[in-house]
């Protein structure tokens, strides 16, 4: 069936089970003009917004609508994790094409469903409207920290390490597989694909990081290039990164030739890997590196006073300015 001869109101009535997964903290979910949800108090509300456009940001012949759906709030949850806080709810908007089948919104809202259960997530809200062309999906996350947890990218000091959760890389080349087309042919490539279109956002790691002496965090969404710029810029401070410290996945390594580039320049320069980059003492880092936080963690350079600069050392000790090449929308 598609969604024009569904409507509207039967469409969202679809969508309204299994959305509560705290039933403490919700007042009033799906079903009235807003949702009413309590706070705890003392902690300090986050919230954060992205919006993912067909053709922009996904692709429906490399991407299954549950796919689309965990990844659209996993991007979301990766911001909360960033600031040191915890997810609780989100509001979904979504503009879909009125020949879109039924059962995609169903599938696209199972994959949403998956991780909200997952990291104890509520979906609370949204507006469903028709789309002249092609799908948008906008997806409003609330969350919470204490204050003295809130990370900001401002908080970064001169020799503190520069660390960050798990490898990098590995999405961006995940993207250039599946844009590819034969990738189920490598037998590396599986691991690459998936961290691309369901990538696992670092939830409870940033709250755990929060509370173990990080000074300042960013989730890394446009490239390490551009998350540590953005830090050093907030933080007035100048940044030294070793390449060959940088951690990446053996998949990684032996999938970037392929198309022709080094799987540091992946790291540097690819985007979507929603791990966390932060900042922190070097001898609260040896406290934090003997606590399992469930990530793997990497020192990967050390913060410099801001006149040095924003600098990348190469394997062989040649050093050159780090330039911030991320995704811009507008270039
Ligand atoms: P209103 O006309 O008051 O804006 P709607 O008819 O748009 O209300 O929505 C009815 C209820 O369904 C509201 O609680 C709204 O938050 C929720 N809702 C609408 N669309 C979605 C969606 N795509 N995902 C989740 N909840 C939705
Ligand atoms: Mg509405």
């Amino acid at each position: 069936m598609q969604l024009e001869q569904l409507g509207e109101f039967a469409l969202i009535d679809l969508i309204k089970k299994d959305t509560i997964n705290t039933v403490d903290s919700v007042v009033i979910g799906i079903g009235d003009d807003a949702a009413v949800l309590k706070s705890t108090p003392g902690r300090l509300q986050l919230v954060s917004t992205d919006m993912l456009v067909e053709k922009v940001h996904f692709d429906l012949s490399t991407s299954s609508a549950w796919q689309l759906g965990y990844k659209a709030i996993g991007v979301n949850l990766s911001d909360i994790a960033a600031m040191g806080g915890v997810p609780n709810h989100v509001v979904i908007a979504i503009a879909v094409p009125k020949q879109l089948p039924v059962e995609f919104v169903v599938r696209l809202y199972d994959g949403m469903k998956e991780i909200c259960r997952e990291f104890g997530v509520n979906i609370v809200g949204g507006d469903t409207v028709s789309s002249p062309d092609g799908l948008v999906i906008n997806v409003t996350v609330l969350g919470d920290v204490e204050p003295d947890k809130l990370q900001r990218r401002s908080g970064a000091s001169v020799g503190e390490f520069v660390v960050v959760t798990g490898t990098l890389g590995d999405s961006s080349c995940g993207l250039d597989l599946l844009m590819q087309g034969d990738w189920q042919n490598y037998a590396f490539a599986t691991p690459l694909v998936t961290r691309h279109l369901v990538p696992k956002p670092q939830v409870m790691q940033g709250a755990k990081l929060a509370t173990l002496g990080s000074t300042s965090m960013n989730d890394i969404s446009d490239g390490l290039a551009s998350e540590i710029s953005e830090i050093a810029h907030a933080s007035n401070v100048g940044v030294r990164i070793y390449s060959s410290l940088i951690p990446l996945s053996p998949e990684l390594e032996e999938a970037a030739p392929i198309f022709g580039k080094s799987a540091v320049h992946y790291a540097l320069y690819g985007g979507e890997d929603y791990q966390l980059l932060f900042t922190i003492d070097p001898e609260q880092f040896k406290l934090l590196a003997q606590v399992d936080i469930g990530a793997r963690l990497t020192v990967i350079g050390e913060i410099t006073d801001q006149s040095q600069g924003i600098l990348l050392v190469a394997e062989d000790g040649q050093t050159c300015t780090l330039e911030a090449q991320g995704y811009n929308h507008f270039r």
